[in-house]
Protein backbone atom coordinates (compact mmCIF):
# COMPACT_ATOMS: atom_id res chain seq x y z
CA UNK A 1 0.00 0.00 0.00
CA UNK A 2 1.16 3.67 -0.74
CA UNK A 3 2.77 5.11 1.74
CA UNK A 4 2.05 9.03 2.95
CA UNK A 5 4.78 11.36 4.62
CA UNK A 6 4.16 12.88 7.82
CA UNK A 7 5.53 16.49 8.61
CA UNK A 8 9.05 17.59 10.35
CA UNK A 9 9.48 16.64 13.86
CA UNK A 10 10.91 19.65 15.50
CA UNK A 11 14.20 20.04 16.36
CA UNK A 12 15.03 19.17 20.46
CA UNK A 13 12.65 15.86 20.78
CA UNK A 14 14.82 12.93 21.60
CA UNK A 15 14.40 9.06 23.09
CA UNK A 16 14.95 7.73 26.45
CA UNK A 17 14.53 3.93 27.04
CA UNK A 18 13.00 3.90 23.11
CA UNK A 19 10.41 6.39 24.54
CA UNK A 20 10.01 10.08 22.91
CA UNK A 21 10.91 12.21 25.87
CA UNK A 22 9.91 16.00 26.19
CA UNK A 23 12.50 17.64 28.55
CA UNK A 24 14.29 14.73 29.83
CA UNK A 25 10.76 13.12 30.59
CA UNK A 26 9.72 9.67 29.16
CA UNK A 27 6.37 9.98 27.41
CA UNK A 28 5.09 7.33 29.88
CA UNK A 29 5.91 10.00 32.98
CA UNK A 30 4.52 12.53 31.41
CA UNK A 31 0.97 10.84 31.09
CA UNK A 32 1.08 9.98 34.57
CA UNK A 33 1.80 13.35 35.40
CA UNK A 34 -1.24 14.71 33.22
CA UNK A 35 -3.40 12.42 34.82
CA UNK A 36 -5.19 11.36 31.49
CA UNK A 37 -4.51 11.36 27.57
CA UNK A 38 -5.43 12.78 25.99
CA UNK A 39 -2.58 15.58 26.94
CA UNK A 40 -0.67 18.71 25.49
CA UNK A 41 2.82 18.70 27.27
CA UNK A 42 4.49 22.27 26.60
CA UNK A 43 8.41 22.50 26.79
CA UNK A 44 9.78 25.59 29.01
CA UNK A 45 13.50 24.55 27.41
CA UNK A 46 11.79 24.72 23.65
CA UNK A 47 9.75 28.31 24.46
CA UNK A 48 13.40 29.60 26.14
CA UNK A 49 15.57 28.54 22.90
CA UNK A 50 12.97 29.89 20.51
CA UNK A 51 12.74 33.34 22.23
CA UNK A 52 16.71 33.56 22.05
CA UNK A 53 17.22 32.83 19.13
CA UNK A 54 14.91 35.31 18.26
CA UNK A 55 16.49 37.90 20.34
CA UNK A 56 19.63 36.72 18.80
CA UNK A 57 18.95 37.44 15.27
CA UNK A 58 16.73 40.62 15.41
CA UNK A 59 18.01 43.99 16.06
CA UNK A 60 17.70 45.33 19.45
CA UNK A 61 15.49 48.29 18.47
CA UNK A 62 13.01 45.88 17.56
CA UNK A 63 10.67 44.14 20.44
CA UNK A 64 8.67 41.04 20.67
CA UNK A 65 5.44 40.33 22.02
CA UNK A 66 3.04 37.30 22.09
CA UNK A 67 -0.05 36.68 20.36
CA UNK A 68 -1.75 35.59 23.75
CA UNK A 69 -4.73 33.51 21.20
CA UNK A 70 -2.18 31.11 20.05
CA UNK A 71 -1.98 29.76 23.58
CA UNK A 72 -3.50 31.38 26.54
CA UNK A 73 -2.30 28.51 28.73
CA UNK A 74 -1.91 30.28 32.39
CA UNK A 75 1.59 28.76 32.47
CA UNK A 76 2.59 29.48 28.96
CA UNK A 77 1.76 33.09 29.62
CA UNK A 78 3.00 33.17 32.65
CA UNK A 79 6.62 31.78 31.17
CA UNK A 80 6.40 34.11 28.88
CA UNK A 81 5.95 36.87 31.03
CA UNK A 82 9.80 37.45 31.42
CA UNK A 83 10.58 36.55 28.03
CA UNK A 84 8.91 39.19 25.88
CA UNK A 85 8.76 42.56 25.73
CA UNK A 86 4.59 42.67 24.90
CA UNK A 87 1.35 40.95 24.85
CA UNK A 88 -1.48 41.18 22.10
CA UNK A 89 -4.87 40.01 23.21
CA UNK A 90 -7.99 39.93 21.22
CA UNK A 91 -10.61 40.00 23.62
CA UNK A 92 -11.85 40.50 27.47
CA UNK A 93 -11.32 37.24 28.13
CA UNK A 94 -7.67 37.25 27.11
CA UNK A 95 -7.34 40.23 29.56
CA UNK A 96 -8.52 38.43 32.38
CA UNK A 97 -5.81 35.44 31.77
CA UNK A 98 -2.93 38.34 31.58
CA UNK A 99 -4.27 40.21 34.53
CA UNK A 100 -4.20 36.70 36.20
CA UNK A 101 -0.94 36.37 35.43
CA UNK A 102 -0.29 39.83 37.20
CA UNK A 103 1.05 41.22 33.82
CA UNK A 104 1.33 45.36 33.31
CA UNK A 105 -1.31 45.94 31.81
CA UNK A 106 1.07 48.73 29.83
CA UNK A 107 3.02 46.01 27.99
CA UNK A 108 -0.57 44.76 26.59
CA UNK A 109 -2.22 45.56 23.27
CA UNK A 110 -5.97 44.74 22.25
CA UNK A 111 -7.04 44.20 18.98
CA UNK A 112 -9.98 42.25 17.19
CA UNK A 113 -12.72 43.45 15.11
CA UNK A 114 -15.96 42.90 17.23
CA UNK A 115 -14.64 44.93 20.46
CA UNK A 116 -17.73 45.48 22.72
CA UNK A 117 -18.25 48.53 24.83
CA UNK A 118 -18.05 46.65 27.78
CA UNK A 119 -14.71 45.27 26.82
CA UNK A 120 -13.32 48.49 25.81
CA UNK A 121 -14.21 49.86 28.99
CA UNK A 122 -12.72 46.85 30.92
CA UNK A 123 -9.45 47.65 28.47
CA UNK A 124 -9.37 51.23 29.04
CA UNK A 125 -9.64 50.83 32.53
CA UNK A 126 -6.81 48.88 32.83
CA UNK A 127 -5.00 51.23 30.83
CA UNK A 128 -4.60 48.57 27.84
CA UNK A 129 -3.90 50.14 24.06
CA UNK A 130 -6.66 49.30 22.01
CA UNK A 131 -5.59 48.71 18.44
CA UNK A 132 -8.64 50.63 17.06
CA UNK A 133 -10.30 48.22 14.09
CA UNK A 134 -12.63 51.47 12.80
CA UNK A 135 -13.61 54.60 12.98
CA UNK A 136 -16.71 53.23 14.82
CA UNK A 137 -14.97 51.48 17.41
CA UNK A 138 -12.78 54.67 17.61
CA UNK A 139 -15.34 57.01 18.74
CA UNK A 140 -17.15 54.20 20.91
CA UNK A 141 -13.60 53.79 22.71
CA UNK A 142 -13.43 57.94 23.03
CA UNK A 143 -16.75 58.18 24.29
CA UNK A 144 -16.22 55.38 26.72
CA UNK A 145 -13.32 57.07 28.17
CA UNK A 146 -15.11 60.20 28.49
CA UNK A 147 -18.12 58.58 30.49
CA UNK A 148 -15.21 57.16 32.86
CA UNK A 149 -12.65 59.93 32.88
CA UNK A 150 -9.95 58.10 31.86
CA UNK A 151 -7.44 58.89 29.14
CA UNK A 152 -7.35 55.92 26.59
CA UNK A 153 -4.57 54.65 25.04
CA UNK A 154 -5.13 54.30 21.08
CA UNK A 155 -3.24 53.00 17.97
CA UNK A 156 -4.93 52.14 14.88
CA UNK A 157 -4.67 49.05 13.10
CA UNK A 158 -4.15 49.71 9.66
CA UNK A 159 -5.87 47.67 6.47
CA UNK A 160 -2.50 47.74 4.49
CA UNK A 161 -3.34 47.38 0.85
CA UNK A 162 -0.79 44.35 1.02
CA UNK A 163 -0.12 41.24 1.62
CA UNK A 164 2.51 38.72 3.29
CA UNK A 165 2.77 36.38 0.03
CA UNK A 166 2.74 32.87 0.79
CA UNK A 167 0.95 33.12 3.84
CA UNK A 168 -1.53 30.82 5.24
CA UNK A 169 -3.97 33.02 6.35
CA UNK A 170 -4.59 36.83 4.59
CA UNK A 171 -5.05 39.20 6.97
CA UNK A 172 -4.52 42.77 4.39
CA UNK A 173 -5.09 43.86 1.01
CA UNK A 174 -8.69 44.34 -0.09
CA UNK A 175 -11.85 44.83 1.44
CA UNK A 176 -11.27 43.01 5.03
CA UNK A 177 -12.93 43.19 8.19
CA UNK A 178 -9.68 43.88 10.16
CA UNK A 179 -8.34 47.38 10.68
CA UNK A 180 -8.96 50.99 8.63
CA UNK A 181 -8.15 51.42 5.12
CA UNK A 182 -5.01 53.04 4.85
CA UNK A 183 -5.92 56.01 3.01
CA UNK A 184 -8.40 56.65 6.00
CA UNK A 185 -5.62 56.91 8.60
CA UNK A 186 -4.60 60.26 8.74
CA UNK A 187 -8.12 61.67 9.50
CA UNK A 188 -8.96 59.25 12.10
CA UNK A 189 -5.58 59.49 13.58
CA UNK A 190 -5.41 63.50 14.00
CA UNK A 191 -9.21 63.08 15.59
CA UNK A 192 -7.62 60.67 18.31
CA UNK A 193 -4.61 63.00 19.08
CA UNK A 194 -7.60 65.88 19.28
CA UNK A 195 -9.95 64.50 21.24
CA UNK A 196 -6.94 63.83 23.82
CA UNK A 197 -6.56 60.44 23.93
CA UNK A 198 -3.06 58.84 24.23
CA UNK A 199 -1.49 58.34 20.71
CA UNK A 200 -0.09 54.57 20.53
CA UNK A 201 0.33 54.90 16.62
CA UNK A 202 -0.31 51.80 14.57
CA UNK A 203 -0.57 48.21 13.99
CA UNK A 204 -0.14 46.62 11.04
CA UNK A 205 -0.61 42.79 10.51
CA UNK A 206 -0.20 41.46 6.45
CA UNK A 207 -0.53 37.88 7.39
CA UNK A 208 0.26 34.67 9.28
CA UNK A 209 2.27 31.03 8.61
CA UNK A 210 4.83 32.56 6.20
CA UNK A 211 7.83 29.92 5.60
CA UNK A 212 9.78 32.31 3.24
CA UNK A 213 11.84 35.09 4.54
CA UNK A 214 11.62 36.63 1.02
CA UNK A 215 7.95 36.95 1.29
CA UNK A 216 8.25 38.42 4.59
CA UNK A 217 11.11 40.62 4.21
CA UNK A 218 9.22 42.19 1.70
CA UNK A 219 6.37 42.72 3.98
CA UNK A 220 8.38 44.44 6.24
CA UNK A 221 9.35 46.69 3.85
CA UNK A 222 6.07 47.77 2.74
CA UNK A 223 4.72 47.80 6.26
CA UNK A 224 7.59 50.27 7.03
CA UNK A 225 7.41 52.53 4.13
CA UNK A 226 3.30 52.64 4.89
CA UNK A 227 4.28 53.39 8.14
CA UNK A 228 6.40 56.13 7.52
CA UNK A 229 4.10 57.63 5.03
CA UNK A 230 1.11 57.73 7.55
CA UNK A 231 3.47 58.87 11.03
CA UNK A 232 4.49 61.82 8.22
CA UNK A 233 0.48 62.80 6.80
CA UNK A 234 -0.73 62.67 10.76
CA UNK A 235 2.44 64.52 12.76
CA UNK A 236 5.15 64.14 11.17
CA UNK A 237 6.24 60.84 13.27
CA UNK A 238 4.53 58.19 14.87
CA UNK A 239 5.29 57.18 18.63
CA UNK A 240 4.69 53.07 17.89
CA UNK A 241 4.82 50.42 15.61
CA UNK A 242 3.30 47.30 15.78
CA UNK A 243 4.83 45.54 12.37
CA UNK A 244 2.77 42.41 12.44
CA UNK A 245 4.90 38.92 11.93
CA UNK A 246 3.42 36.43 10.50
CA UNK A 247 6.19 33.94 11.11
CA UNK A 248 5.41 30.31 10.10
CA UNK A 249 6.68 26.56 11.33
CA UNK A 250 6.96 23.89 9.38
CA UNK A 251 3.71 21.59 9.53
CA UNK A 252 4.18 19.30 6.35
CA UNK A 253 6.31 17.40 4.75
CA UNK A 254 8.94 19.52 2.51
CA UNK A 255 7.49 22.47 4.53
CA UNK A 256 11.27 24.18 5.07
CA UNK A 257 11.56 26.01 8.50
CA UNK A 258 11.76 29.84 8.16
CA UNK A 259 15.38 31.13 7.71
CA UNK A 260 15.48 33.49 11.04
CA UNK A 261 18.75 34.94 10.04
CA UNK A 262 17.45 35.92 6.69
CA UNK A 263 14.82 37.87 8.18
CA UNK A 264 16.95 39.18 11.28
CA UNK A 265 19.70 40.59 8.49
CA UNK A 266 17.40 42.41 6.62
CA UNK A 267 15.21 44.28 9.52
CA UNK A 268 18.90 44.84 10.68
CA UNK A 269 19.37 46.66 7.69
CA UNK A 270 16.00 48.61 7.17
CA UNK A 271 16.36 49.53 11.16
CA UNK A 272 19.77 51.18 10.14
CA UNK A 273 17.97 53.06 7.19
CA UNK A 274 14.62 54.22 8.78
CA UNK A 275 12.96 57.08 7.30
CA UNK A 276 12.87 60.75 9.43
CA UNK A 277 9.19 59.69 10.53
CA UNK A 278 10.13 56.36 12.14
CA UNK A 279 13.32 57.76 13.55
CA UNK A 280 12.17 57.74 17.19
CA UNK A 281 9.71 55.12 16.79
CA UNK A 282 9.04 52.19 19.53
CA UNK A 283 8.88 49.17 16.70
CA UNK A 284 7.97 45.64 17.88
CA UNK A 285 6.65 42.43 15.97
CA UNK A 286 3.63 40.51 17.34
CA UNK A 287 4.47 36.49 16.87
CA UNK A 288 2.05 33.64 18.45
CA UNK A 289 2.72 30.17 16.74
CA UNK A 290 6.32 31.01 16.13
CA UNK A 291 7.18 31.48 19.65
CA UNK A 292 5.00 28.66 21.11
CA UNK A 293 3.98 26.04 17.98
CA UNK A 294 7.18 23.63 18.44
CA UNK A 295 7.37 23.51 21.98
CA UNK A 296 3.70 21.46 22.53
CA UNK A 297 3.45 17.88 21.61
CA UNK A 298 -0.27 16.26 21.90
CA UNK A 299 -0.27 12.64 23.45
CA UNK A 300 -3.05 10.41 22.89
CA UNK A 301 -3.67 6.81 23.58
CA UNK A 302 -4.18 3.59 21.48
CA UNK A 303 -7.99 2.23 22.04
CA UNK A 304 -8.38 -0.07 19.14
CA UNK A 305 -6.18 -1.61 16.66
CA UNK A 306 -8.41 -2.61 14.02
CA UNK A 307 -8.75 -3.43 10.09
CA UNK A 308 -11.21 -2.45 7.83
CA UNK A 309 -10.79 -3.65 3.75
CA UNK A 310 -6.85 -4.34 4.24
CA UNK A 311 -6.26 -0.50 5.89
CA UNK A 312 -5.36 -0.90 9.42
CA UNK A 313 -6.77 2.10 11.82
CA UNK A 314 -4.88 3.12 14.83
CA UNK A 315 -8.45 4.24 17.00
CA UNK A 316 -7.16 6.93 19.52
CA UNK A 317 -8.34 8.22 22.25
CA UNK A 318 -7.40 11.99 21.08
CA UNK A 319 -8.75 13.90 17.77
CA UNK A 320 -10.20 17.01 16.53
CA UNK A 321 -11.91 18.12 19.11
CA UNK A 322 -7.92 18.77 20.93
CA UNK A 323 -6.46 18.76 16.68
CA UNK A 324 -8.54 20.74 14.79
CA UNK A 325 -5.47 21.51 12.58
CA UNK A 326 -4.03 18.35 12.74
CA UNK A 327 -7.16 16.48 11.31
CA UNK A 328 -6.71 19.12 8.09
CA UNK A 329 -10.06 21.55 9.03
CA UNK A 330 -8.41 24.59 10.31
CA UNK A 331 -8.52 26.68 7.10
CA UNK A 332 -6.16 24.03 4.97
CA UNK A 333 -7.77 23.08 1.43
CA UNK A 334 -5.66 19.38 1.07
CA UNK A 335 -5.21 17.19 3.94
CA UNK A 336 -1.57 16.29 4.61
CA UNK A 337 -0.08 14.53 7.63
CA UNK A 338 1.52 16.67 10.33
CA UNK A 339 4.31 15.52 12.37
CA UNK A 340 2.89 12.36 13.87
CA UNK A 341 5.17 9.21 16.07
CA UNK A 342 4.30 6.29 18.03
CA UNK A 343 5.70 7.91 20.86
CA UNK A 344 6.09 5.05 22.90
CA UNK A 345 8.33 3.38 20.24
CA UNK A 346 10.50 6.43 18.98
CA UNK A 347 13.32 4.23 18.18
CA UNK A 348 12.24 1.44 16.54
CA UNK A 349 12.10 0.45 12.87
CA UNK A 350 8.84 1.69 11.05
CA UNK A 351 7.33 -0.66 9.17
CA UNK A 352 3.33 -0.85 9.57
CA UNK A 353 1.11 1.71 7.37
CA UNK A 354 -1.49 2.87 9.30
CA UNK A 355 -4.20 5.49 9.46
CA UNK A 356 -3.99 6.84 12.90
CA UNK A 357 -7.75 8.36 13.47
CA UNK A 358 -9.62 10.05 16.76
CA UNK A 359 -12.86 8.76 18.84
CA UNK A 360 -15.18 11.37 17.11
CA UNK A 361 -18.35 9.87 15.56
CA UNK A 362 -16.93 11.59 11.83
CA UNK A 363 -15.00 10.82 8.97
CA UNK A 364 -13.10 14.13 9.74
CA UNK A 365 -11.37 12.86 12.96
CA UNK A 366 -8.15 11.63 10.98
CA UNK A 367 -4.44 12.36 12.94
CA UNK A 368 -2.44 10.68 10.17
CA UNK A 369 -3.07 8.81 7.30
CA UNK A 370 -1.35 6.14 5.37
CA UNK A 371 1.71 6.60 7.37
CA UNK A 372 4.83 4.53 7.99
CA UNK A 373 4.95 3.85 11.55
CA UNK A 374 6.70 1.22 13.85
CA UNK A 375 3.75 -1.55 14.62
CA UNK A 376 1.75 0.22 17.28
CA UNK A 377 -0.91 -1.84 19.79
CA UNK A 378 -3.52 -0.81 22.21
CA UNK A 379 -2.06 1.16 24.94
CA UNK A 380 0.53 2.51 22.84
CA UNK A 381 0.99 6.32 23.37
CA UNK A 382 0.87 9.10 19.91
CA UNK A 383 2.61 11.85 19.37
CA UNK A 384 1.68 15.10 17.81
CA UNK A 385 4.05 17.71 17.64
CA UNK A 386 3.79 21.35 16.46
CA UNK A 387 0.47 21.20 18.71
CA UNK A 388 1.64 24.28 21.06
CA UNK A 389 -0.36 27.06 19.16
CA UNK A 390 -3.73 26.45 17.78
CA UNK A 391 -4.64 23.40 19.52
CA UNK A 392 -6.12 23.18 22.90
CA UNK A 393 -7.55 26.43 22.68
CA UNK A 394 -8.98 26.51 18.98
CA UNK A 395 -10.37 23.09 18.88
CA UNK A 396 -13.99 22.15 19.53
CA UNK A 397 -13.74 20.62 22.92
CA UNK A 398 -17.37 20.28 23.22
CA UNK A 399 -17.81 18.48 19.79
CA UNK A 400 -19.29 15.13 20.94
CA UNK A 401 -18.65 15.44 24.71
CA UNK A 402 -15.44 13.78 25.28
CA UNK A 403 -14.01 16.75 26.96
CA UNK A 404 -11.09 18.81 27.13
CA UNK A 405 -7.32 17.60 26.84
CA UNK A 406 -4.93 18.13 29.88
CA UNK A 407 -2.31 20.60 29.73
CA UNK A 408 1.16 20.50 31.23
CA UNK A 409 4.24 22.63 31.27
CA UNK A 410 7.50 20.87 31.55
C1 LIG B 1 -3.50 35.71 15.10
C2 LIG B 1 -2.76 36.98 15.11
C3 LIG B 1 -1.40 36.98 15.40
C4 LIG B 1 -0.61 35.72 15.62
O1 LIG B 1 -0.46 35.02 14.43
P1 LIG B 1 0.59 33.80 14.37
O2 LIG B 1 0.44 33.24 13.02
O3 LIG B 1 0.21 32.86 15.44
O4 LIG B 1 1.93 34.39 14.61
C5 LIG B 1 -0.75 38.18 15.47
N1 LIG B 1 -1.43 39.33 15.26
C6 LIG B 1 -2.73 39.38 14.98
C7 LIG B 1 -3.39 40.67 14.77
C8 LIG B 1 -3.44 38.21 14.89
O5 LIG B 1 -4.74 38.24 14.58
Amino acid sequence: MKTKPVGPIPAGYHAIGGELAIAGRPVSDLVEAAGQTPAFVYSRGHLDRRISELRAALPARIGVNYAVKANPHPAVIAHMAPLVDGFDIASSGELAMINAARIDPARVSFAGPGKRDDELEVAITAGVTLNCESEGEARRSLAISQRIGKTPRIAIRVNPDFELKGSGMKMGGGAKPFGVDAERVPELARLIIAEGAEWCGLHIFTGSQALNADAIIEAQGNVLKLAAKLGEEISGELPKLNMGGGFGIPYFPNDEALDLAKVGQALHRYVDELPQPLSKTQLCLELGRYLVGEAGVYLCRVIDRKVSHGTTYLVTDGGLHHQLAASGNFGTVVRRNYPVAIASHYETEPDDIVNVVGCLCTPLDRLADQALMPRAQVGDIVAVFCAGAYGASASPSAFLGHGPAAELIV
